[in-house]
């Protein structure tokens, strides 16, 4: 069984496998958070839905800040972009390489052609 773990934006728990990984590249004065779909990247990490509706409740909840603790200034543009490009493009979801079976499911769910759940 996969781990559990709570969105930074909605704030629901859910399978790590539908949760975009996100973890903190250190090293400039602006630390950048960047997204670790393949959850590899050590250090502290968090979860999104990657999804645009969740990336701007995280935003504008300053969810990224709290969760991963730190005082200074924070960028998470990395996320946005891969958000947006895997996920909030509706043709492309399903078709990139995307490994996140969050969006295979959705995917699926657009053949299917009813999208009401
Ligand atoms: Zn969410």
């Amino acid at each position: 069984m996969r781990p559990e773990r709570t969105c930074i934006g909605c704030r629901k728990r859910d399978s790590s496998a539908n949760l975009l990984r996100m973890v903190l590249s250190a090293g400039d004065d602006v630390q950048r958070v960047v997204p670790d779909p393949d959850h590899r990247a050590p250090g502290r990490g968090a979860h999104l839905h990657p999804t645009t509706e969740c990336l701007d409740l995280a935003e504008r909840r300053k969810a990224f800040p709290r969760a991963f603790r730190v005082p200074g200034p924070l960028v998470w543009l990395p996320v946005r972009e891969y958000v947006e490009q895997c996920c909030g493009n509706e043709s492309a979801a399903g078709k990139s390489d995307c490994p996140l079976s969050f969006h295979r499911g959705r995917a699926r769910r657009h053949e299917g052609g009813s999208y009401d759940s």
